[in-house]
């Protein structure tokens, strides 16, 4: 069955031998080159995130919400003058919090107040609203809580509408809409000791308060540039992906036919966009860095006939399915490394991965006409050093006429004049420019300002390494959750690990509540042992050094070793959260009064 090959493919590179594989040398060619780009992109920038900066300054026009229906005025919440306080509050309103929120619905928790700078829920499904905005997840895994809200994806892979409208649709079923506080960013959450509640402070002046409080703020949230000298002087519209001008492109892109665009970027985002500009705009110049890997999208709609056959809590036992088979996986990865040295298995898998993005290339070969262009949109790296791209129209795009691929072989743009980007000593000029540049990747609940016990400020705490507790607790952060940050494990399927992070921190609360407690707080051993299993399980390979510079790994930055995910397997990481829940008294302290 076609179903789920694609994610297969993705994830899967055991350890074992084909038979008739080319020499050896073949493939220490190939990693001798892939090698050789990764240097020349490393050559042209810093290692880090210091060629990346924020919409700000005299960029701050491209961070407005295209989306919101105008500018909600309201007073500012004053919750301590009017002695409120809800029980939980949630920063952010994407998946994280949604998610959450039913659990803690379901366990009774009747005060839940989201603050988000969007004016709807939503979070990543709110701000990319861009042409041909889908997920690569197959949509009966990625959707949360399909199962609660008796609904079954119309697709295979779900577009980026109906995702946010199933956002909205489990809002409105969990009454999550009565308390949410839209278009506001919060600037800090200050934790008072006298009180046993968080402060949080706003955008609009607000001052709120809550026992508990979740950084529900995203992995992917906060948009980014490429440090480009220029910018500013751009006499033309433009915008970032995140922030899709409709009223400049028309709903359905009709408004493009006598306007040549330039895109700078070919990650993910751009590759589920351009294909839609060839079709629609007078010329698309893509000016690219590094090009994604692109396979086959295995799509279909759903069958009235499958979603029939979907029995009664049928996304659970999905979820379950999965987990056990990255159980049996592991069992199997063992006894296949039985017998073999770790440099054996390392050489088996990395032969795997090449033949794997040779049959990407092959592909390339086969759809782009011509010679210099394929050649040009080849990745050398290998795959999952970057976020694997996932579709059908992209590559033969860049046979249509109007599309035109700058490839800047590493370098990137570096300046814009008043009319386009410049490479090579050309001004490439265009009347919209798209900046399909990404988004800063969360250090873990830090996008406001947080202050624990004894006033010591987060960021300050993580200045010598991030300190957690599965990723989710910090010691001297009382009542306080952190969802999707480092030291959690990472899943292809986000949603996978949101859900298992907000079922406990959901366990958690209701702990806290039946045992009559004002606050938990992790110990400073059980935090200790969790940075030191994070340590043990990183820095087995020097795959993340190895790679082209993206945001897997820091883009190419040397790292703490501590400051990424859980690499113990996500099997684990549920085991652990189990044996966390097992054993509260052991992991946190609990205090009353
Ligand atoms: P990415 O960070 O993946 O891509 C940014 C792009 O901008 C890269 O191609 C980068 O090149 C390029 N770039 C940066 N600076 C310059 C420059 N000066 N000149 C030219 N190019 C430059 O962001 P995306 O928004 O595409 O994707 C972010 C993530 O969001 C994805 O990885 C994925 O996790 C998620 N996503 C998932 C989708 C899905 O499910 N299909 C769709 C869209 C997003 P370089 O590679 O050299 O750094």
């Amino acid at each position: 069955m076609a179903e789920e090959k694609q994610d297969k493919f993705v994830m899967n590179f055991e350890a074992t031998e084909r038979p008739g594989r080319p020499p050896q040398e073949y493939y220490d060619e190939i990693k001798a080159k892939f090698a050789e780009q990764r240097d020349v992109r490393l050559g042209y920038r810093p290692p880090g995130t210091d060629n990346y900066r924020d919409l700000d300054g005299a960029m701050a026009y491209l961070a407005r919400d295209p989306y919101a229906d105008g500018w909600a005025e309201r007073e500012p919440i004053d919750d301590a003058a009017n002695g409120d306080d809800v029980d939980v509050l949630f920063i952010g309103g994407g998946f994280s919090a949604l998610l959450t929120s039913a659990r803690l619905r379901e366990k009774g928790v009747e005060s839940i107040r989201i603050v988000e700078r969007g004016a709807d829920v939503g979070g990543t499904w709110y701000w990319n609203r861009y042409p041909g905005v889908a997920c690569d997840v197959v949509a009966y895994d990625y959707l949360p809580l399909l199962d609660e809200m008796n609904y079954v994806p119309s697709r295979h892979y779900a577009q980026g509408p109906e995702i946010f409208a199933h956002c909205q649709a489990i809002a409105k079923k969990y009454d999550l809409y009565d308390l949410a506080v839209f278009q506001t960013t919060v600037t800090e959450t200050l934790w008072d000791g006298e009180t046993q509640r968080w402060n949080i402070t706003t955008d609009r002046g607000d001052t709120m308060r809550a026992k508990f409080v979740v950084c529900a703020n995203g992995t992917l949230a906060k948009p980014r540039l490429a440090r480009i000298d220029g910018m500013a002087r751009f006499q033309g519209h433009s915008f970032h992906t995140s922030r899709w001008d409709y009223d400049f492109t028309g709903p359905d892109l009709e408004q493009l036919a006598d306007v040549r665009v330039g895109i700078i970027g070919t990650g993910a985002s751009a590759v589920q966009i351009i294909p839609n500009l060839g079709k629609h705009a007078k010329s698309v110049h893509v000016f690219q860095r590094t090009p994604s890997s692109i396979d086959i999208r295995d799509d279909w709609e759903t069958s009235d006939e499958w979603a029939a056959k979907q029995g009664n809590g049928w996304q659970a036992k999905r979820r379950a399915k999965i987990v056990s088979k990255l159980r049996e996986q592991a069992d199997r990865k063992g006894q296949l490394r039985h017998g073999i040295t770790r440099e054996e298995k390392i050489r088996r898998q990395e032969n795997n991965n090449i033949d794997q993005m040779m049959r990407i290339h092959k592909r390339i070969d086969d759809t782009v006409d011509d010679q210099a262009t394929a050649d040009a949109l080849k990745p050398w790296y290998m795959l999952m050093c970057k976020r694997p791209c996932f579709h059908n129209d992209y590559l033969p795009t860049f046979n249509r006429p109007n599309v035109h691929l700058v490839d800047t072989q590493g370098q990137g743009i570096t300046e814009i004049g008043e009319r386009g980007p410049i490479f090579d000593g050309v001004e490439y000029e265009v009347d919209l420019l798209i900046y399909a540049t990404g988004f800063e990747v969360q250090q873990t609940g830090i996008y406001n300002r947080i202050v624990g016990e004894g006033d010591v400020d987060l960021n300050e705490k993580y200045d010598s390494g991030i300190r957690t507790l599965l990723g989710i607790h910090s010691a001297g952060f009382p009542n306080m959750f952190i969802m999707g940050g480092y030291q959690a494990s990472f899943q292809f399927n986000l949603t996978d690990l949101l859900q298992v992070q907000g079922d406990h921190i959901a366990n958690c609360i209701s702990h806290a509540r039946t045992a009559g407690v004002d606050t938990m707080d992790v110990t400073a051993d059980s935090e200790e042992w969790w940075v030191q299993e994070v340590i043990a399980h990183r820095g087995k390979t020097t795959r993340n050094q190895e790679c082209t510079p993206g945001y897997y790994n820091f883009e190419g930055q040397e790292n703490r070793r501590q400051d990424g995910n859980y690499n113990g397997g996500f099997p684990a990481y549920i085991d652990h959260i189990a044996d966390v829940e097992a054993e509260m008294d052991a992991h946190f302290v609990f205090t009353t009064g």
